[in-house]
């Protein structure tokens, strides 16, 4: 080999080792670079993630929105470094727009430029597509401009030249999916749109947007605490606030009374047991809306504290309504109101599904006018005089008296000592015999409750029934009296018997009609007496089972399907619609009392007691006549052929002893 050949063999050897070294330092360039970026990639990474948590926990701690914002452009500005950052909070009023605040956060030194820039800036709002905060509330997306001065949709662009601000991004605060608000930040460069940036923005947005939601929920929580859910109507804690309000502005100002209106629609529950609770509710919307029209209402929760020159209509509950009638002259005033609130309820009626239904209401009406009273109080003494609307039948209104509260005082005490009584066992029965007219025979008895109150004050049904229907205690009442009257019967029956079986006759109250249970309640207790059902007969007042007719064929039917015997009381006062009455499975008519006191004297008692006579032919009911006292009766219902009579002439309701020596004597009455 030469050497030339040589020396060419090495210069091609060392320019390939020198490429080789140059491959070998690219690559570990190249790998540093790598590595360089991923630390770089990973810092970026932490402080994003630094960023991301600060303002997540600061939006958990704090429910001050203002404050909230506040530290988020501080963070933003200093993690970006750029100069300025700046919050609008949306205000969805008549138009949605952007409203500028005064929250800052400036990232440069003083500069009056900047100044200006910031002072027009807060002066202005922005409508919904309007300059960079009106685009992100548009998109609810994040927006980035390169240089505002190349921007078409930018409205500040000379006073932010001034400021030497060149790019700005903005991104949204989201509460669901609705923009709350909307951060803009400006840097002093033009800078190209960071995607990533904008991606943590976005995020950064959400956790915001929490606090928003949050605080939303929070006031819907107020709000639906101290309103009634279906009318949407003020509820009962509200309606006492703005009451003491306006009872404590009235104390200031003696010219000046607040009256409460206690509106309670008269069969109310008729609608919904016919109709339905969807109709119900439907009916208390319309009725809410109706009364509203009326007073002057004015409803926010803003207004929760300072409420005076208007008055709050209100909810309670079922078809209670109350108004608060603020700053009235005279109870005259509230009188008027309460006028004009029957006739808007009852001129046009009210159309449900197609069908046309007519309401009245029972209105009570208090003033402080009346004396010094406290808000519970007026309440109250409204709700008092309602009632007393109530018993007086409805469709009418009452001025609150005092005699109202000492009869509801006396109510209460009636009511404790009932409680006690039946616990004690003082309620007794007394029986009274119903007589065969063609025989004399005694066939059964009426159980009929008193209350040995004292051992010396014996109390009559007219006396407490009414009030144990009212407060409910006629539940407990009328079980017991039929307990108590099947255990008597049974051993009557067993003591002295006969071929046809002595009946028991129990009374249910209109309060006991409104059970959905009750067939079953008094299924039980007759198995557990052990009395033959058909033994027992339930007597049920006309009234009752006429005001829901077609309810009534239904529990009726219940009731029949236990064996025992149905009969209508009191019939001929509660105005029958005799197309239901057929329908009725009832086995007995008791003619009411009323109509054959007067028979001898009033020819058309006569008539009425006649034509019921037929009528129960035809039904093929039996006829008992409730109250003969006379001979005179005696003959005159023999003659029309009524079946029995259960009347003074006969005897009075007798205690158990006394039935017993009748039933002992074998006792047939002359007829
Ligand atoms: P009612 O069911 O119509 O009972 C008949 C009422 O008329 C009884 O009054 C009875 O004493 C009275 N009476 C019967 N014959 C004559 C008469 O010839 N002349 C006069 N002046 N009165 C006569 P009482 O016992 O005072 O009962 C009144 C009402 O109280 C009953 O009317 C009934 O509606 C109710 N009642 C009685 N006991 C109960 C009960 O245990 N539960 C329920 N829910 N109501 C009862
Ligand atoms: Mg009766
Ligand atoms: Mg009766």
């Amino acid at each position: 080999m030469s050497a030339s050949l040589i020396l060419n063999h090495g210069n091609t050897e060392l320019s390939r080792l020198r490429r080789k070294l140059d491959r070998e330092r690219n690559a570990r360039l190249e790998a540093e670079q790598i590595a360089e970026h991923g630390m770089r990639e990973l810092y970026l990474k932490q402080r994003q993630l630094q960023l991301l948590e600060a303002i997540a926990v600061k939006a958990n701690q704090s429910s001050n929105l203002t404050e909230v914002l506040q530290f988020a452009i501080q963070q933003v500005c200093q993690f970006t470094d750029w100069a300025l950052g700046h919050a609008y909070v949306a205000d969805s009023g008549q138009r949605e727009h952007l409203q500028s605040t005064l929250i800052w956060f400036k990232n440069t030194a003083a500069n009056p430029a900047i100044d200006s820039f910031i002072q027009s800036t807060e002066a202005r709002s922005f409508d919904c597509g309007v300059g960079l905060p009106g685009r992100v509330m548009e998109t609810a997306e994040a927006a980035w401009v390169f240089d505002i001065i190349k921007d078409q949709n930018f409205p500040r662009t000379d006073l932010a030249q001034d400021a030497g601000l060149k790019a700005a991004f903005a991104f949204p605060v989201l509460a669901g999916n609705k923009v709350a608000a909307v951060l803009e930040f400006f840097s002093t460069q033009e800078q190209e749109p960071d995607e990533v940036l904008l991606h943590i923005m976005m995020q950064l947005g959400v956790q915001l947007g929490r606090v928003v939601e949050r605080n939303a929920a929070e006031k819907r929580l107020v709000h639906d605490s101290m309103h009634d859910r279906l009318t949407g109507l003020p509820n009962r804690v509200l309606f006492l606030d703005r009451l003491q309000n306006a009872i404590a502005h009235q104390k200031r100002n003696a010219k000046h009374h607040v009256a409460v209106l206690f509106i309670d629609l008269d069969r109310f529950k008729l609608v919904n047991d016919s109709l339905g609770h969807l109709a119900g509710d439907n009916l208390l919307t319309l009725v809410a809306l109706r009364i509203q029209s009326i007073v002057r209402t004015e409803d926010t929760v803003a207004r929760f504290t300072d409420l005076r020159d208007k008055d709050t209509l209100a909810r309670l509950g079922s078809d209670e309504f109350v108004v608060l009638l603020d700053d009235i002259r005279s109870p005259d005033d509230a009188l008027r109101v309460a006028e004009r609130i029957q006739r808007t309820l009852m001129t046009i009626p009210f159309n449900l599904n197609g069908q046309d239904v007519h309401v009245t209401a029972s209105i009570g009406l208090a003033t402080t006018a009346d004396e010094q009273t406290s808000a519970e109080d007026l309440l109250r003494n409204s709700s008092l005089a309602m009632y007393r609307a109530k018993t007086l039948g409805g469709s009418c209104s009452e001025s609150f008296d005092q005699s109202m509260q000492i009869r509801a005082m006396n109510r209460l005490v009636i009511e404790s000592d009932m409680r006690r009584s039946l616990q004690e066992n003082n309620f007794v029965l007394h029986y009274q015999p119903i007589v065969s007219f063609k025989t004399g025979v005694i066939t059964g008895f009426e159980a009929l409750v008193r209350w040995q109150r004292t051992a010396d004050n014996l109390v009559y049904p007219n006396d407490f029934i009414y009030i144990a229907e009212e407060t409910g205690f006629i539940l407990l009442l009328d079980m017991w009296v039929l307990k108590e009257a099947c255990r008597t019967m049974l051993q009557w029956q067993r003591d002295f018997p006969r071929e046809h079986p002595l009946t028991i006759s129990v009374n249910l109250s209109a309060r006991l009609f409104a059970q959905a249970d009750l067939a079953a309640q008094i299924r039980t207790i007759i198995h557990a007496s052990g009395i033959s059902p058909s033994s027992i007969r339930l007597e049920i007042t006309e009234s009752m089972i006429m005001g829901d007719a077609e309810r009534s064929v239904k529990i009726l039917a219940e009731l029949k399907e236990l064996g025992v015997h149905l009969s209508i009381d009191d019939f001929g006062t509660g105005y029958s619609s005799l197309s239901y009455l057929h329908r009725f499975p009832a086995d007995t008519l008791k003619i009411d009392r009323s109509f054959v006191s007067r028979m001898d004297e009033s020819p058309e008692c006569f008539q009425i007691i006649n034509s019921i006579m037929s009528l129960a032919r035809n039904l093929k009911m039996n006829v008992i006549a409730e109250g003969p006292e006379t001979e005179a009766h005696v003959q005159h219902l023999q003659g029309l052929d009524c079946d029995y009579g259960q009347g003074y002439f006969f005897s009075r309701p007798i205690d158990a002893a006394k039935v017993e020596q009748l039933l002992d004597a074998n006792f047939v009455y002359g007829v």
